[in-house]
């Protein structure tokens, strides 16, 4: 990782998108509190980006249906949100330009879902990777038929919201794709009702696990979490891998795929202090627990401001799930009329429509056959 440090140092409001900005909306499942890779991979890219543009986060509880169905799985949904959100603030996204919002309590969503589906294949869908490693990942030996519609429901948010760009993980790119193929389809055969959302690519490679994997991750038990206290992160940081065949500090080491430095480059706020340390790496002039104390320092300073500012929001009782209830109302509010639109632009209004024309005419009492739906 060669990228600068991405540490935002203030925290302070900044000027918010301009009216009628164009939307952006991306989101997490209700997994658990997020993390470094997380605050790397997309978090980061948002905190940016939301300045900009009116931002909707999807707090995606149905797509952790998909592969995550169990009661207790379902019963965490509510905690893992409002973590997830107070992480999400903490780190410096402002909540007055953001809107959350939980799934499941959009039901729009899926029928806008639903409509969409006849506009992609199963062969189309099958052929994306990511879905085949979830597949896996959750231990099933078969597709469920939800987990291959995945990128069908996530279209479903994004055309819903009506969203310009959508932010996401290089494993999230092919979704987007089928989000982008789906509009065109439906703009050409129904009527222009939809942005064609624009893809913003991560350009951060993948942050590795403590424990040099490839890919920090909840399930994999090596991150380290942004809610970590001081302690928590120093244990996590002196456990951590670094290059297996450098077996003194005489050593000449490998600082390349070392997850000790990946960690600097991308946390650390001093480059000088991070460049004498590969070099004295690379010369074998420096021990492990000397680059991992000043790794230690680094993710602690970058950590400080986001814990006291989750601590201050936390104290705040009732804030997240406010902001998440006034979320879900507002998109439910967009999501409707989206449907409204395609549903017109489909036709699909007409037979109804007829049938209550006709069955008015015939009772000649319109109280009486109103619509009641
Ligand atoms: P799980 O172990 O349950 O899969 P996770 O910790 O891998 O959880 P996800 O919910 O799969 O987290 O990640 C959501 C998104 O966050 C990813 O699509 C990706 O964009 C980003 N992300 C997660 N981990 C990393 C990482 N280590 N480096 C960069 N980006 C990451
Ligand atoms: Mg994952």
């Amino acid at each position: 990782m060669t990228a600068p440090a991405l540490a935002p140092r203030d925290l302070a409001p900044a000027p918010g998108p301009l009216p009628g900005a164009p939307r952006m909306l991306t989101g997490d499942r209700p997994t658990g509190r997020l993390h470094l890779g997380h605050y790397a991979g997309s978090l980061a890219n948002r905190i940016r980006l939301h300045h900009h543009y009116e931002s909707f986060f999807v707090i995606a509880d149905l797509h952790m249906l998909t592969t995550k169905n169990s009661r207790e799985e379902i019963a965490e949904i509510g905690r893992n949100a409002a973590e997830m959100v107070l992480d999400s603030l903490a780190a410096g996204l402002d909540p007055e330009h953001s809107v959350f919002y939980l799934q499941s309590g959009v039901p729009e969503i899926a029928e806008l879902s639903l409509l969409l589906s006849s506009l992609v294949t199963v062969p189309r869908l099958q052929r994306i990777p990511s879905l085949k490693e979830m597949e896996q990942h959750a231990g099933q030996r078969e597709m469920p038929f939800a987990l291959l519609g995945y990128p069908v429901l996530q279209a479903a948010d994004i055309l819903g919201a009506q969203a310009a760009v959508v932010p996401v993980g290089k494993d999230n790119a092919p979704h987007v794709e089928v989000a982008r193929e789906i509009a065109r389809r439906f703009n050409r055969r129904y009527g222009e009702v939809f942005t064609v959302p624009a893809l913003v690519p991560a350009d951060v490679p993948v942050l590795p696990g403590t424990d040099g994997k490839a890919k920090m991750s909840k399930s994999l038990g090596n991150a380290i979490y942004l809610s970590d206290p001081p302690g928590e992160v120093a244990a996590k940081v002196r456990r951590m891998y670094t290059d297996p065949a450098r077996t003194g500090p005489g050593v000449p080491g490998t600082v390349e795929g070392n997850p000790v430095f990946a960690y600097h480059d991308a946390f650390n706020d001093r480059p000088a202090e991070v460049a004498e340390l590969k070099e004295r790496y690379r010369a074998g002039k420096v021990g492990d627990a000397e680059v991992k104390e000043r790794l230690t320092a680094a993710l602690n300073r970058f950590l400080d401001p986001i814990r006291e500012r989750r601590a201050t929001l936390a104290a705040d009782h009732g804030l997240v799930e406010e902001l998440i209830v006034t979320g879900t109302t507002r998109t439910r509010r967009e999501a409707r009329r989206t449907l409204a639109d395609m549903r017109a632009a489909m036709g699909l209004t007409a037979a109804l429509a007829g049938f209550r024309r006709a069955a008015r005419a015939r009772a000649g009492t319109p109280e009486d056959v109103r619509d009641r739906g």
